[in-house]
């Protein structure tokens, strides 16, 4: 039985020893050290304790409010439980204290008459779990280059400010970052990216929240401060990017930054998401008024309501040409010279997106957009695909006896991906011509590289399709181009057709173009035939072809789906 005991005990004292939790005894209103485990030891930094009080032998632990719980147990009997709680041990006789985290729990021992004789303590320590989810936490919430607040940290930290308004956000954009990368190299890129936030950040008082939101876009809160203010501040970042000159192979870079700045936390409610797109908005307009200055924003702003539909613009066509919601129609364009009737039926294609509703969405609501935001070419491909197609499906009932008048924008027309594009199009789909389909070069302000562009029309020319220059007469250098381009029809601005019965000289005017056009070899097509009574007039100066609502509206071709 002895035998048996005294093994028990050993086992317990082993049990005791070994555990992976640390654990001591501590008796007495001194909290005098009885037992320590070797989990304990290792915590504290193997010093001598045993028979020792704690306030003697742990010193460290004082001015930490140990000793004040240990005290608190012992006279209530309460227990105290706390979860990874700091505490500074001096682990190495005569070292600095070193930052440990424990899980740490006091019990108290009572006697046979339930009176408090000592405490148990017992715990783990907590430090590396504990180091390794603050990392995680830091890295979820930090942008790793910069080491700034990153987007998602930004929002919560706006969505949790509670301090009054109005609040002014700073959307910033360095100018043409692109160039560092492009000439320097990336890595060249990501140093500038450090230097700047470093910049910023040696600007910014502690309480304002700056974060780096975007490739090269920074993002700032200014709690409680109004718009004069937000000026300053934003002159004084500006200032401090002006004033990096970052030197890579020898050459000194120049680096200036774009501001926008919208206020919000006032009366009319706007919220912070709201008011982040307003100060994106306004800088997306710094950068257009010429970039390198400052731009404050407020929803009522015009131009600002301008740029926003615009987004909205762009949104709107590509979430449409995503789910293939771009629908075609077609408008027919009639001769108007007796015994001109032979010959294929003109139609000019028109786009349009059906909205989720069914609902027709008109090309003056996504066109914009699409010119702005780098879509018009995506735009334009997609509908040359799609009346090809159509031709292709539809050839056998209709022969080749309609042509269609496609639109293709100046910077379409201008990449030296069209041409390619196009030759594809029509070997992928043999049974149609080339004589079917007649490019309307749009948007002839966009033409940057004229050359360029004769050199694509006559290839394609050549390849059997046909030119017209759109909406002639809206744009100042439409004469030149007219020079200039290889184009079989001239299409008349509406405006012009309207002034032939309003304007004193309008039909003189259009009686020009007219004998211009014959000159140059080109028919004309009259736009915007709204009232009846234009006609005969328009063949009277002698216009070919005529277009508009007083002849026929425009009808469905393709690509209808049925609305959801
Ligand atoms: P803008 O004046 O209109 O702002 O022109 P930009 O050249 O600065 O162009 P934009 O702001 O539209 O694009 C930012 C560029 O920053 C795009 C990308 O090449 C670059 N970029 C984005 N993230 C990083 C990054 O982490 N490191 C580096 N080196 N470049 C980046
Ligand atoms: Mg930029």
């Amino acid at each position: 039985m002895r035998n048996f005991l005294t093994q028990e005990i050993e086992r317990l004292q082993m049990l005791f020893r070994d555990a992976p939790g640390f654990i001591c005894v501590l008796q007495g209103k001194q909290h005098v050290y009885e037992l320590a485990n070797d989990a304990y030891y290792q915590l504290i930094g193997h010093r001598p304790i045993i028979g020792g009080a704690l306030a003697e032998v742990l010193p460290e632990v004082i001015w930490q409010g140990f000793l004040d719980k240990l005290d608190h147990v012992y006279l209530t009997g309460e227990p105290f439980v706390g979860r990874a709680i700091p505490i500074q041990l001096q682990r190495v006789a005569g070292g600095d204290l070193e930052q440990r985290y424990i899980d740490l729990t006091y019990q108290p021992l009572r006697d046979h008459d339930g009176k408090v004789i000592g405490i148990f303590a017992q715990g783990h320590d907590v430090t590396e779990a504990h180091e390794l989810a603050r990392k995680l936490a830091y890295q979820a919430a930090h942008d790793p280059l910069t080491g700034l607040y990153n987007r998602r940290e930004f929002t919560n930290r706006l969505e949790a400010l509670d301090a009054p308004g109005p609040h002014a956000i700073l959307y910033l954009d360095i100018d043409h970052f692109k160039l560092i990368n492009d000439r320097c190299g990336h890595a060249a890129g990501d140093v500038v990216l450090v230097q700047i936030a470093e910049a910023l950040r040696a600007e910014v008082a502690s309480d304002h929240l700056l974060a780096r939101i975007g490739g090269d876009e920074f993002a700032l809160i200014l709690p409680a401060c109004d718009t004069e203010t937000a000026f300053e501040v934003a002159h004084r970042l500006r200032m401090a990017v002006q004033g990096l000159h970052p030197v890579f192979r020898g050459r000194r870079y120049s680096l200036s930054l774009s501001v926008g700045i919208a206020v919000c936390g006032q009366k009319d409610g706007l919220s912070f998401e709201a008011a982040l797109g307003l100060a994106d908005t306004a800088c997306y307009l710094a950068k257009e008024k010429g970039r390198n200055r400052t731009q404050a924003s407020s929803s009522t702003d015009e131009e600002i309501r301008l740029r926003r539909r615009d987004m909205d613009g762009a949104t709107l066509l590509t979430e449409a040409l995503r789910e293939d919601r771009v629908v075609l129609h077609a408008q027919r364009i009639f001769p108007l010279q007796p015994g001109a009737q032979q010959g294929p039926i003109f139609h000019e294609v028109l786009a349009r997106i059906q909205g989720h509703d069914g609902r027709l969405i008109l090309p003056s609501d996504f066109i914009p957009a699409a010119e702005r935001f780098g879509l018009v070419e995506q735009l334009d491909h997609h509908v040359i695909g799609k009346v090809f197609a159509h031709l292709q499906n539809v050839r056998q009932e209709d022969g080749d006896t309609a042509c269609y008048f496609v639109n293709v924008s100046g910077l379409t027309l201008g990449s030296p991906e069209f041409a390619p594009f196009v030759e594809r199009q029509l070997g992928s789909n043999p049974d149609l011509s080339a004589s079917q389909i007649c490019f309307e070069v749009t948007e002839t302000a966009a033409i940057s590289n004229i050359r360029w562009v004769c050199e694509t029309m006559h290839k394609l020319i050549g390849a059997g399709f046909r030119f017209a220059l759109d909406d002639f007469g809206s744009g100042m250098s439409s004469f030149a181009y007219l020079q200039d381009l290889p184009v079989h029809f001239v299409k008349i601005d509406g405006e012009f057709i309207k002034g032939t019965l309003t304007r004193p000289a309008g039909a003189a005017i259009v009686e020009a173009v007219v004998k211009v056009a014959r000159v140059m070899n080109m028919q004309t097509i009259a736009e915007s035939v709204e009232v009846a009574d234009l006609l005969p007039l328009l063949r009277g100066i002698g216009i070919d072809y005529g277009q508009g609502f007083a002849l026929q509206y425009p009808e469905p071709l393709c690509g209808f789906v049925a609305s959801s």
